[in-house]
């Protein structure tokens, strides 16, 4: 049996990512995709600086921009008292070459890396309709079992197999952490919702004791993402009646709102116990999840796959011992714990807050930052993701200012 460098578990937009940094560095590398296409499924629609940095490093920048929609603010609001904060990302312009959050659904990044290694790198083989069912190691290699029982073993495996991840359940590593109690509704609407409500900007973070929501303008509709009570199932949040209490709510008495997709997700804060195991490395949402109040879990999975391309490049071309591995699997952990989870978690606390005099002191709070240029900037700076990455020393990207 032949062994592969690397083989990557995943075709999803991090799986994807790390194929790319990896080919473009010049290590072979097979991609496992149980689905027999690349997911359409729309999720993250938000990209932010430093993420835009390794694009522009992938090559795959300017093809991101002309798809996506710039946004140059954003906002937090309350649903009963209106504006609270308004944030310019114009602050960041001497911190990054984009000042800005790019707005662009998950499946078009997804798409674009796959164009990008259309026929450009012969060494990416990507398996459709190959799931794998599981992992076992020797000392010099990983064995990868197909669904189709074949056995493929490789030097490396990047383990990208999202949230519910077949490869740490194999490998028994935890994921631990916790499930809100709220899921959220995502609504996308093909309307010009910025008609209906008069001063929003392209993302807006609003305030509520009982429905908090983030209203986000992406390249083809507005999307709605609101929280929806515990006690409600599934079926009940999703069906029309409900859909449509909550769209009068929000925007009164509209005869027409075309709906492009209404889905539920659950929305947990989790952390795997370890990103290594031997030959096994874990990244994106089979590493961690958190919630989507801040727009980072799929950033951190591309900053994770970057990272880890640079790594193994060392070890694979260059030489290098593998303990350089495992300090991507710590400093990868730690951005994922203290910056990603800490701020996620934080933003839907604050958001979701019941407690009026919380409320009262959240609202002043950030009225005050939004009011001090130097306050404002460091707000910036950690919801645009740069402080995190320069406190977890994420590989210089080529167009990275300074
Ligand atoms: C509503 C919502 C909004 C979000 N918004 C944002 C946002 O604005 N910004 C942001 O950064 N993040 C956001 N996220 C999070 C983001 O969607 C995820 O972090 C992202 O999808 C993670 O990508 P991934 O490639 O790690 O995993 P996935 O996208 O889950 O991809 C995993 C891939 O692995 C494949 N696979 C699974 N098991 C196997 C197997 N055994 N063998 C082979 N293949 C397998 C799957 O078919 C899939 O293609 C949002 C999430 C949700 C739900």
């Amino acid at each position: 049996m032949s062994v592969l460098d690397v083989a990557v578990v995943g075709a999803g937009p991090v799986g994807l990512t790390a194929a790319l940094a990896l080919a473009r560095r010049g290590v072979a590398v097979t991609v496992f995709e149980e689905a027999g296409r690349l997911s359409t499924e729309w999720r993250a629609s938000t990209f932010h600086p430093p993420t835009l940095e390794i694009a522009c490093d992938l090559g795959i920048a300017d093809a991101m921009l002309a798809e996506g929609i710039i946004a140059r603010t954003y906002q937090i609001r309350d649903r009963r008292d209106g504006l609270i904060a308004e944030f310019d990302f114009g602050l960041l312009a001497d911190e990054t070459d984009y000042p800005f959050r790019l707005q662009l659904e998950q499946y078009k990044y997804s798409q674009i890396i796959s164009d990008a290694l259309d026929g450009r790198h012969p060494e990416v083989g990507l398996r459709l309709g190959e799931g794998i069912t599981g992992v076992t190691q020797h000392a010099d290699a990983a064995v990868l079992t197909t669904v189709a029982g074949e056995q493929v073993e490789a030097r490396w495996v990047l383990a990208a197999d999202g949230a519910r991840s077949t490869l740490r359940k194999a490998l028994g590593t935890t994921f631990e952490g916790l499930t809100y109690d709220h899921r959220y509704l995502v609504l996308s609407i093909d309307y010009p919702v910025e008609t209906l409500l008069p001063g929003i900007c392209d993302v807006n973070y609003i305030a509520d004791p009982s429905e908090h929501l983030l209203i986000l303008r992406v390249p083809d509709v507005w999307r709605i993402v609101v929280a929806v009570r515990p006690e409600l199932g599934a079926e009940e949040a999703l069906a029309d009646r409900y859909v449509a209490e909550r769209l009068r709510g929000l925007f009164g008495d509209h005869p027409e709102l075309p709906l492009r997709e209404r889905k539920i997700y659950s929305v947990h804060q989790r952390v795997a116990g370890n990103f290594r195991t031997d030959r096994v490395l874990l990244l994106g949402d089979a590493a961690h999840v958190n919630s989507p109040m801040g727009g980072m879990g799929l950033n951190g999975g591309i900053h994770d796959a970057f990272d880890l391309s640079v790594q193994l490049g060392k070890v694979l071309l260059d030489g290098a011992g593998d303990e350089v591995l495992d300090a991507w699997a710590q400093r990868r952990r730690k951005a994922a714990i203290e910056a990603v989870q800490e701020i996620t978690h934080r933003t839907t606390t604050e958001m979701a807050e019941q407690d009026e005099a919380e409320r009262r002191g959240f609202r002043r709070r950030m009225s005050q930052i939004a009011a001090d240029p130097a306050l404002a900037k460091e707000w910036m700076l950690d919801a645009a993701m740069i402080s995190n990455v320069r406190a977890h020393g994420l590989p210089r990207r080529d167009s990275e200012v300074g």
